[in-house]
């Protein structure tokens, strides 16, 4: 259990906690549940389709639509008189799509003003906006931008658990390209996605939203014994995914006890043997027919062996690369190669897992900020490669989730990367879970070659 939780437990640690300046973490929701109070559109002159998509995914917006002229409505003595909201809203959806000029920002400045403090426990502000390379000249390039520095700040100054986030549209960008990110972002599977900024284009083939968007799928989860990797199956399970879940042999009991709960299939295999991904395509065929093909794979599998730079050897940083980036662009390299039986479907989902120490570095972890920033860079290039075929590839990357491998981390350093994010609380396997789902789902093939953090807006590498 957090030991901040354990502490504000009791009316007598609350107090000790408070004086001495512990916030107390707040409780998130989680799930797929939308907020409870009403979904406000602030919807800027020029934006229309987040009034779309939330027609689309059925959430009507709980209050009249404010566009800027109303917003900009000024007292007696010249100051903006900020819109009426209803007394807490769930969530507010910034539309600043249209927004072009930088006296233009002034709309989300007054939009968002008033929810600051007002927003439900667990509340969500989602700014959509047109992509820089949506948008001509100079001016509203730079606006783009200065909306990626909104979405930033206002997640470090939100409370209670709510988050912001900020989704940039590509050309051509349509709501039902748009609406499994605008669900997930508005429902609990993003408690711990926070500050961030990703993009969706276009998808190359459209699908609907789906309460069990995994059904009839096979989805094959690496490292899925135990920590996030039986989240994940967990959560596909949920989903109506066929999980088929890998581990080493070592972990063979943990693996046959989690692929039994999901009523899925184990395969122990080591992911850095030379033939992993034909041993992979040959299980799928051999419990699932020839012509049975996976729609998903998750890369989860991966390994920690810190030392500082000056203590580590060739083996122990060659097994970290190994296990977290090598094997993975293997079973990739069989499964993209050819239509192997029990391989990748024609359409299909391949996802990563990278991770903030990847983003930004961090001490005595050399080998493994090098293999997890490889897996980003290894996203962005495979997604170039696969431009012509209908698989998108993403990852997501951690901050701290609590796992048997970061209570391994020493107390005091455990205690500092759990505390400083923006939610002031670790995360929970469930959450990589959902945000991976979510970008697995059929739905999602607009968002392709995007690294999401879940991370609670981490302070490393913000
Ligand atoms: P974990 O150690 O609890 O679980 C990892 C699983 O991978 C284990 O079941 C292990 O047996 C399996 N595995 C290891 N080597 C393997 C191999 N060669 N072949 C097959 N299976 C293998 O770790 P976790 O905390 O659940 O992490 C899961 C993923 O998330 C990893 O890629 C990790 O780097 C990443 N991650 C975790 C955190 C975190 O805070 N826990 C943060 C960022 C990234």
């Amino acid at each position: 259990m957090d030991i901040l939780e354990t502490i504000y437990a009791t009316p007598a640690g609350k107090f000790v906690a408070r004086k001495v300046g512990l916030a107390d973490p707040p409780k998130l929701r989680r799930g797929r549940l939308l907020p409870t109070g009403p979904i406000v559109l602030g919807e800027l002159e020029g934006g229309r389709i987040g009034r779309e998509t939330l027609t689309l995914i059925g959430v009507t917006p709980g209050q009249p639509v404010l566009d800027v002229p109303e917003a900009r409505v000024k007292d007696e003595k010249g100051r903006a008189v900020p819109p009426r909201y209803p007394a807490k809203p769930g969530a507010i959806v910034v539309d600043a799509t249209g927004v072009r000029e930088l006296t233009e920002l002034e709309g989300i400045r007054c939009l968002l003003r008033p929810v600051m403090r007002s927003l439900e426990p667990s509340g969500r502000i989602v700014i959509l906006a047109s992509d820089a390379s949506a948008v001509e000249g100079l001016e509203a390039k730079a606006v783009a931008q200065a909306i990626d520095g909104i979405n930033r700040t206002i997640g470090k100054e939100l409370r209670g658990g709510a988050t912001s986030n900020l989704v940039f549209l590509k050309e051509g960008t349509g709501p039902s390209d748009l609406a499994s990110t605008l669900s997930f972002l508005l429902e609990g599977r993003s408690a711990f996605v926070d500050g961030q900024t990703w993009r969706v284009g276009p998808a190359k083939v459209a699908h609907e939203l789906s309460a069990k968007p995994f059904a009839d799928r096979i989805v094959v989860v690496t490292g899925a014994a135990r920590g996030i990797g039986a989240a994940i199956g967990r959560t596909f399970a949920r989903d109506g995914a066929t999980v088929v879940a890998v581990d080493i042999p070592a972990s063979g009991d943990a693996l046959a006890k989690v692929a039994n709960e999901l009523g899925g299939s184990a395969l122990q295999l080591d992911i850095t043997a030379a033939d992993a991904g034909a041993r992979i395509a040959s299980h799928v065929a051999s419990r699932h027919g020839e012509d049975a093909r996976i729609w998903a794979i998750v890369h989860n599998a991966g390994i920690t062996r810190d030392r500082m730079l000056a203590n580590l050897d060739e083996k122990t940083w060659a097994s970290v690369l190994d296990v977290n980036l090598a094997a993975e662009m293997r079973i990739n390299d069989f499964l993209l190669s050819a239509d192997h039986p029990g391989g990748l479907g024609e359409e299909a989902r391949i996802v990563g897992i990278a991770s903030t120490s990847g983003v930004a570095g961090n001490k005595g972890q050399t080998n493994y900020a090098a293999s997890k920033a490889g897996v980003m860079g290894y996203v962005w290039a495979l997604k170039e490669d696969l431009a012509d075929r209908p698989i998108t590839v993403n990852a997501v990357a951690p901050g701290f989730i609590e796992t048997e491998m970061t209570a391994a981390i020493p107390f005091v350093q455990r205690e500092i990367f759990r505390r400083t994010n923006s939610l002031s609380q670790g995360g929970n396997p469930v959450d990589v879970a959902e945000t991976l789902a979510y970008l697995c789902g059929p739905a999602s093939g607009g968002v392709d070659g995007q690294v999401v953090r879940v991370c609670g807006q981490n302070l490393i590498g913000a």
